[in-house]
């Protein structure tokens, strides 16, 4: 078994390891490398402007985490082509499909990048080129292998000739078309061949090499050797249209309609998440990933013990179809808190609005084991997810539920990507998250910013004050922007551009977007008039800061306009997020 996986750079412990592997294959298989070249594979990863290629390394790991093979693909945005610099598997015959399926893969992620084709070095099979008979063997069962690609090596150019005079057995050139139709001109090949030679070897040619070669491309379109390898069939690979990891990881909370409140005015309604997924539906941006069972231990790491326990009794104790609403606050005697469990819900909650049920806990732990999956999901080689969820999260504090809130997923799912390195989680709900804001009011790690109609007449009103900055350590680390009553979609972009200003400067590893829609125009919680090109280009700010992202849904309440905004805002959010314009190539339009 094994599984591949795109490594964007070194910053996770299990993609610095799996770089490290990737080294220590080079030094053992490519022994004419230079020290040098192989250590700068991260910074190559990390910073793809000043080698002049964007490099892409796919790995193949097993279950265990041992790469047995990877691929190393440079992309030139310039110029339009893909050079597959390198291409490895384990050597003792035990590579069982890894090669195919790094090949496959590669050609997957050129063509979805849209260039002319995928070139790539290969020894030569003439015994008059090379004449070491193992040699010989090795590279005609290459060169076979690709040829069922449609990989044949360009002919009739000096691109055979050695770079230092004297060297022997030079690699051919090949050009794989990624089976679309129509030839190379000389002109694409020309540049194409500079930018190899001048990317690759550099200062290693000797003084006009790269002219002499690039001139001796004549032939208009160039040509391709005939098929040599006969009995060989031609491999149709399946058609993917663009990346798997570049489609945004989608978890759905699948048993939240369990959780249903059916009093009139309960807007925090099953028919929520319907109405988003029938939004999305056919944008093909998602991919959906199935949700994992986490510990409790997970959601203990940020709500207070007793309050995870107690409400885990509660709700098993109330009747099915009842709801039980606190109408005591022993806000003065926490030392004694009501024996009766029913009436204690007044002790761990912040308003008179969200009720315990039957299902409340196993609905709010069914949100935290999405949030977390989709957490996850960007250790996998995902850049951006959606947790498609509710019951939401950000009103729960610590040791309290409120504001349609049991457990704050977004807050668990921040503090589990804490691990990794900095976070900032964006709010961008209609209303103050008091919750994420009290969970992470004294640490520096987690940057919590939030953009909220102000206090003064919007829900939870005790909290999301200009002035509340943090605590202790935590001081500097919170940012509340309180809004007017009515906010346009202009006014709303430069509040969010502040707060994005301020995100850049952190600098975090990950991004958690409390994601509201309830700043939409007539939403029934709110008071803004957002529509669905203010989601779009709220998205596309976010997108921009490619830092990867996880969105966990939290409020958003007018049904009819949920879907098409969400749509528009993760359009928004995936062409900011990879630097495309619609149309540019073959990617999600609208
Ligand atoms: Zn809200």
């Amino acid at each position: 078994m094994f599984r591949i996986r795109r490594i964007h750079d070194d910053t996770l412990p299990l993609d610095r390891e799996a770089i490290t592997q990737v080294e220590g294959i080079l030094r053992s298989q490519f022994a004419s490398l230079a020290e040098a070249d192989i250590q700068k594979l991260p910074r190559q990863l990390r910073n793809p402007l000043h080698y002049r290629f964007r490099s892409i390394l796919f790995v193949a790991d097993d279950l265990r985490g041992k790469v047995r093979g990877f691929a190393l693909l440079q992309h030139a945005p310039d110029v339009g082509f893909c050079y597959l610099e390198l291409i490895s598997v384990e050597p003792k015959g035990t590579g069982g499909g890894i090669g195919g399926a790094l090949y496959e893969r590669v050609r997957e992620e050129a063509r979805s990048l849209g260039v002319i084709g995928l070139f790539f070095e290969c020894l030569p099979d003439e015994p008059t080129l090379c004449r070491d008979l193992e040699l010989l063997k090795q590279n005609r069962a290459r060169l076979r292998f690709y040829e069922r690609y449609g990989a044949r090596p360009i002919i009739r150019t000096a691109y055979e000739t050695p770079l230092k005079p004297g060297d022997r057995c030079a690699p051919h050139l090949l050009f794989d078309r990624l089976g679309r139709e129509g030839g190379l001109s000389r002109k694409q090949a020309r540049s194409v061949v500079r930018a190899v030679l001048d990317r690759t070897y550099g200062k290693s040619s000797s003084p006009g090499y790269v002219d002499m070669v690039v001139a001796s491309f004549q032939d208009d379109p160039v040509r391709l050797r005939e098929p040599r390898y006969a009995g060989g069939e031609t491999i149709t690979p399946v058609r993917v249209p663009w990346s798997i990891d570049m489609k945004i990881a989608l978890v759905v909370n699948d048993r939240h309609a369990i959780h249903h409140i059916r009093e009139r005015g309960y807007v925090e309604s099953p028919v929520r998440i319907g109405s988003i997924l029938r939004g999305i539906a056919d944008t093909e941006l998602f991919t959906r990933i199935p949700p994992r069972h986490f510990p409790e231990r997970r959601v203990k790491e940020v709500h207070d013990l007793h309050y995870v326990e107690y409400l885990k009794r509660v709700c098993a104790k109330v009747e099915a179809g009842k709801s039980v609403y606190p109408y005591v606050f022993p806000i003065r005697n926490a030392t004694k808190p009501p024996r009766e469990l029913p009436l204690r819900a007044g002790y761990y909650c912040i308003d008179t609005f969200t009720p315990l049920n039957r299902n409340a806990y196993v609905a709010a732990k069914g949100a935290v084991d999405c949030a977390l999956s989709a957490a996850r999901s960007l250790h996998q080689g995902y850049r951006l997810a959606y947790a498609l969820v509710r019951p939401p999260g950000h009103h729960a504090e610590r040791r309290a539920f409120g504001g349609f809130c049991y457990f704050n997923s977004t807050a668990i799912a921040a503090h589990y990507l804490s691990a990794f390195g900095e976070v900032v989680v964006l709010d961008i709900d209609y209303h103050h998250g008091n919750g994420t804001q009290e969970i992470f009011y004294e640490r520096a790690d987690v940057l919590t910013i939030s953009i909220h109609g102000h206090p003064r007449f919007a829900y939870p009103y005790f909290s999301g004050f200009a002035d509340e900055r943090g605590k202790g350590a935590g001081v500097g680390y919170n940012l509340n922007f309180p809004l007017p009553e009515g906010v346009t979609g202009d006014e709303y972009r430069q509040a969010l551009a502040k707060a994005l200003r301020r995100l850049q400067r952190f600098a975090p590893k990950f991004l958690v977007v409390a994601f509201g829609l309830d700043p939409a125009k007539d939403d029934p919680t709110g008071s803004w008039s957002l529509q669905a090109k203010d989601f779009e280009a709220n998205g596309r700010m976010i997108g921009s800061l490619r830092v990867p992202t996880l969105i966990v849904q939290e409020g958003g309440y007018r049904v009819r306009s949920l879907g098409t905004n969400a749509r528009h805002f993760f359009l928004g959010l995936w062409h900011g997020f990879h630097g495309r314009r619609p149309g540019a190539f073959s990617g999600p339009t609208r």
